[in-house]
């Protein structure tokens, strides 16, 4: 479910372009809104959604689990320390909330230093854990996939 962002909502603040891992989420240079350049590109990690402040971005749900007229919203509650996503059906009637907690961990303690972290062993990475992974993203060799390995450009982007 690739995300998108309510215009009238957001004020450019940046938090889901400095959070996304995908570096998808763009401040517009005209309008000075952030909006997802690229959400076949979209990890689906919702990182973005949790980290608004003005619960600006919502996500698109996929036809299988929200039919025609659906909506799917994320409303985060500080006070509370809940993540909330409210899924409802378009005749009205499926309507149910999923309450997840939030982190409580200031930003960047998770894994501090982590660049000082021994890199994981190929024994490590070959595991069922993460199935093709290591041989898909060419990790094995360490030879990670970029755009132009792939014959792709990035865009001209956005960036503040
Ligand atoms: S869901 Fe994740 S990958 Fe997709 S735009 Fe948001 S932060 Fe980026
Ligand atoms: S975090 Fe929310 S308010 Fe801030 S730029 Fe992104 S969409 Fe806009």
């Amino acid at each position: 479910m690739p995300t998108f962002v309510y215009m009238t909502r957001c004020d450019g603040c940046g938090q889901c372009v400095d959070i996304c891992p995908s570096d998808i989420m763009h401040i517009d240079k005209t309008l000075r809104r952030a909006y997802n350049i690229e959400p076949n590109m979209c990890w689906e990690c919702y990182s973005c959604v949790k980290a608004c402040p003005h619960h600006a971005i919502d996500v698109r749900g996929y036809a299988d689990f929200a039919p025609l007229g659906h909506s799917v919203r994320v409303h985060r509650d500080e006070e509370k320390g809940t993540i909330a996503w409210r899924i409802k059906f378009r005749n009205g009637k499926k309507d149910f909330d999923l309450l997840a907690p939030i982190t409580t961990k200031p930003w960047g303690t998770c894994i501090p230093q982590l660049a000082n972290e021994a890199a994981p062993a190929d024994s490590m990475r070959d595991t069922q854990l993460l199935y093709n992974e290591p041989k898909y993203v060419a990790m094995n060799d360490n030879a990670l996939m970029t755009l132009e390995s792939n014959g792709l450009e990035i865009k001209e982007g956005v960036y503040y």
